[in-house]
């Protein structure tokens, strides 16, 4: 499997302790990773809100990374990790042989938030032959998913909300399946909590709903879900197949996709629910302002 994953990924959604292979061919995106300089979006734990994070420069420690670094990259005189005007031939064999001599290297990155240099996000990595793997996280992945699905409280019972986030805390310590399990019963409370609401709607006929398969029952409750989630109603079938058949690895591999999934059909209900409440403040405020005008 090439590897793929970017900085921001490497940092936000990748569990640790999860070994990633490389090639040569592979040198410009891991020195990209282990030697990153530029900046990342992220929730800030400190701050409670979204913030900007800016690589320390090298970091504590790296060596004798850093120095391989300085080698191959700056040796054309460019300075991060930019591979214009870079030799890249020579450059990414000499990184590629240097990383799989057969030590252990480790790489420690630091990033701070732009509001509070105090607010840090640290991360080690560790480069073993031509495998790397993020072997510590500060804050932990779960807790910077943690606040970012924090919104998601006004859409979600707090049972739901909890396993929510129980899944997303799992799939960080690399228990895939496990993590299916909740964000599966996610998808079904969605489900169970549309099909209550129809069930009171005088124009509703039922038609043996229970005993339906679960593509039938989101097509029959189509007027009472969110659009995304009948367009994409193949996400359950995902769900169900992870957890009876794909290995921890697959379901890790996919956590991320189907997780944004369940997100989008969430930000759905939440923007429903945020025009309701804007319609009904709306409503109030003309009828007051009609009965003052009445008055006068
Ligand atoms: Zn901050």
């Amino acid at each position: 499997m090439a590897f793929s994953v970017s900085v921001e990924d490497f940092i936000l959604n990748t569990p640790i302790y999860r070994f990633e292979e490389f090639t040569y061919e592979d040198m410009p995106n891991v020195a990209e990773i282990l030697f990153y300089e530029g900046i990342i979006d992220c929730y800030c734990v400190e701050c409670k809100r979204n913030s900007t994070f800016h690589a320390v420069k090298n970091g504590r420690g790296g060596y004798p990374l850093v120095e391989i670094y300085n080698t191959y990259v700056n040796a054309g005189n460019v300075r991060g990790p930019h591979f214009a005007g870079v030799d890249l031939q020579n450059w990414k064999q000499g990184l590629y042989d240097s990383l799989t001599n057969g030590e252990l290297y480790f790489v420690n990155k630091e990033f701070t938030c732009t509001r509070d240099e105090e607010h840090k996000i640290v991360l080690n990595y560790l480069v073993k032959g031509n495998k790397i793997a993020k072997v510590g996280q500060y804050p932990s992945l779960a807790d910077l998913n943690q606040l970012d699905i924090r919104k998601y409280r006004k859409v979600l019972s707090k049972e739901k909300y909890l396993e929510f986030s129980k899944g997303i805390g799992l799939s960080s310590h690399g228990v895939g399946v496990g993590a299916f399990v909740y964000l599966r019963r996610i998808f079904e409370y969605l489900i169970q909590e549309a099909y209550d609401k129809a069930k009171s709607s005088p124009d509703w006929v039922d038609n043996d709903f229970s005993n339906k398969r679960m593509d039938e029952k989101i097509l029959s409750l189509k007027d009472f879900l969110p659009q995304y989630l009948v367009e994409n109603r193949k996400i359950y079938g995902i769900l169900s197949k992870g957890i009876h058949e794909l290995s921890e690895e697959v379901c890790l591999k996919i956590f991320p996709h189907v997780k944004l999934g369940i997100e989008l059909i969430l930000d759905e209900k939440l923007y429903e629910l945020e025009r309701e409440e804007k319609l009904k403040a709306t409503k109030v405020t003309l009828e007051k302002i009609h009965a003052s005008l009445l008055d006068d």
